[in-house]
């Protein structure tokens, strides 16, 4: 199952990924998380990503492309892969099917977690992040079982730098413009399933799993 999964900041599709990677045992590959971890490494990748990202900007399609390349071509991907945060861009959505196509692979779904913009912003500000291992939480919809310290290894919990209210604005509407396209993109090309977002988290995740198993 070749999935990518979509959705604006804040829609639940980290929350949605864990679900479905769990459930279909594919690797979940967000680029954001990869940008992150490169920059933690220090990488040269790392260097190069964190100027676009500290300013809420795109890293460029060649850089992104190439590390998405790579990545597919993992043996883990050879069963399925659910794309998270790619692609961004119509040249990626091109080139992401050329180079699938050269493997003898398609994007089967892709799955559009929608929630209006108003619930975003109040979501955004609200979410919080294991540094150690990348779950996410929301303090109202979502907490932990003990305030600020991730359920799963004990981490404090903390706020990703582009979550705060001064980057929220500014993102969901760079993002509202760059996703239009791309759902246009993928309703031509048949694959796109539109799940209503704004519900329980595992009513969402009984809707994709209603989608994906039709
Ligand atoms: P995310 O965690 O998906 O919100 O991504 C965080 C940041 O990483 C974005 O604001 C971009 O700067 C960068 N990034 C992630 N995915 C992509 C992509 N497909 N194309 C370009 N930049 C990306």
């Amino acid at each position: 199952m070749n999935l990518i999964l979509m959705g604006l900041p804040g829609a639940g599709k980290g929350t949605q990924a864990e679900k479905i990677n769990e459930q279909y045992k594919i690797p979940h590959i967000s680029t954001g998380d990869m940008f992150r971890l490169a920059i933690k490494e220090g990488t040269p990748l790392g260097k190069k990503a964190k100027e676009f990202m500290d300013q809420g900007a795109l890293v460029p399609d060649e850089v992104t492309i190439g590390i998405v390349q790579e990545r597919l071509a993992m043996d883990d991907c050879k069963d399925g892969f659910l794309l998270d945060g790619f692609p961004r861009t119509i040249a990626q959505a091109e080139a992401l099917k050329d180079l699938l196509a050269n493997m003898d692979k398609k994007i089967d779904d892709v799955i559009h977690v929608d929630v209006p913009e108003e619930k975003l912003m109040e979501r955004l500000t609200g979410r919080r992040v294991c540094p150690t291992c990348g779950r996410t939480y929301h303090v109202v919809y979502n907490p932990p079982e003990k305030d600020g310290i991730c359920d799963k290894d004990g981490t404090t919990l903390i706020q990703r730098d582009d979550d705060t209210a001064d980057t929220v604005k500014n993102r969901l509407a760079v993002n509202i413009k760059q996703t239009e396209p791309l759902l246009d993109f993928y309703k031509q090309e048949g694959t796109l399933i539109t799940i209503n977002g704004d519900q329980q988290i595992t009513d969402v995740f009984k809707d994709i799993q209603k989608q994906l198993e039709k």
